[in-house]
Order: C-alpha cells, then structure tokens, then sequence
C-alpha cells in the first residue's frame, strides 16, 4: 500500500514522504520504565518512508517476531531543509502536527541490545510507523502542553504531556538536523511518554494529540 501525507480532512499534503527521525527516551518516566539512563543528549534514530502507513487504517503488525509494542508519540511534518539550523529556524520549518504509533518489535529490539547491535530490525519495518492525518502548525499553540493520549480497548494505557519532553520540540529539531539534513515531507517521531505495552490482534485504539486531533483504529 502506498502512504502518502494527508491533513485531518483526507486532502493531500503537496510533501513527499520522506524519512522519519525518531527520538528514544525523550520522557523521563518511560526511559525509567524500560530500565534505561535518562539521556544528556536525545537518542535519535531512523525509520525509511517505507514504514509509514495511516493510523486510521487498520493496523497490520508482524507476526511471529515477538512482542509488538504501542509507543504512541507526537509527530512533526518538517516543511523546509534544516541543516545545522537554529531553534527559530527549527519552528518556522515545522508546518505540521500529527500523532503516531512508533511500533516496536520489543522482544527482537531486547535481543539487539544485549548485543549491542542497532535496532533498525526492531523499529525499521514496513508499517513501524502508522500516522494520523496532519493539523496545520499554524493553528496550534506549543505554549500549552499537549496531551499525548493512547486508549486501548477503552483503557487509557499511555497519557503525558509535551511538557514532560526531556528535549522539547524545537530545540530538539534543531539538535537533529545537526546529525542528519531535514527535508521537506521528512517526519520527527517525538517520543513516548510511559505506559509502552504489547498489541494483540483485534485490540481497539484511539489515539489523541491536544483537544483537536482523535484518531480510532484497530489492530488486524
Ligand atoms: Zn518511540
């Protein structure tokens, strides 16, 4: 199935798909939660274009791999090329908000660590990276907290706030495009706040990013 960006309405988004930047540990509580050090600098990683899918599709998950895990996170549609770019430059260039799922093969990933090996094999797969329909930035003020909000059948499992971001958002794409060019359709995976757990086939989520984006989907 081909992804391509879409705002909340269904239209399309006239940006490619590009990469998408995740950060890891970007909550203190859920970096506590998997037993890991709270970072001094965020822990970035990639997913290619080929993950991405829309969250409001049903979600097809890898069977036979272990453990799927929900990491629901804001997502940042980046609009113009950021290279080695100031945190003002950063916060013109996000022109879209969203909300996804950084799916995780938890079991496979654990291997990978205790190996010390890189976690492409656990976070890069196809459809890794499910996303809502995008809000233009515009619209939305950052000075309030934004509700991160996952439910999954009817059950809140994961809940926080952007102001909980160890690395808030526009520093935070700032420090990335230090590391690695930023083009436009390319997407930054925020992080997750604590509450991680596996999917089961026929789970119901509901995923919900402030007061103005909710978005209902089901696992297959
Ligand atoms: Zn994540």
């Amino acid at each position: 199935m081909t992804y391509a960006h879409k705002w909340i309405d269904g239209s399309p988004v006239d940006l490619p798909p590009g990469k998408v930047i995740c950060v890891g540990r970007n909550y203190a509580d859920h970096a506590r939660e998997l037993g890991n050090d709270v970072p001094a600098e965020p822990v970035l990683f990639m997913k290619p274009a080929t993950a991405l899918c829309h969250l409001d599709a049903p979600l097809q998950i890898p069977a036979g791999r272990g453990a799927v895990h929900h990491e629901a996170e804001m997502v940042v549609l980046i609009g113009a090329p950021l290279t080695d770019a100031s945190v003002e430059d950063a916060k013109e260039a996000v022109v879209a908000y969203g909300i996804g799922l950084d799916l995780t093969l938890r079991d496979v990933q654990d291997e990978l660590k205790a190996q010390r090996l890189p976690w492409e094999k656990a976070k890069a797969f196809d459809g890794s990276a499910p996303v809502s329909g995008l809000i233009e930035a515009r619209g939305v003020s950052t000075r309030q907290n934004l509700d991160v909000l996952l439910e999954v059948n009817d059950t809140v499992r994961q809940y926080g706030h952007t102001g909980q971001m160890l690395f808030p958002v526009f520093p935070l794409v700032a420090e990335i495009s230090r590391h690695f060019t930023l083009l436009p359709g390319d997407l930054v995976f925020t992080g997750t706040p604590k509450g991680v757990g596996p999917l089961q086939s026929g789970d119901r989520l509901a995923a919900r990013l402030g007061n103005f984006l909710m978005v209902r989907t089901e696992v297959l």
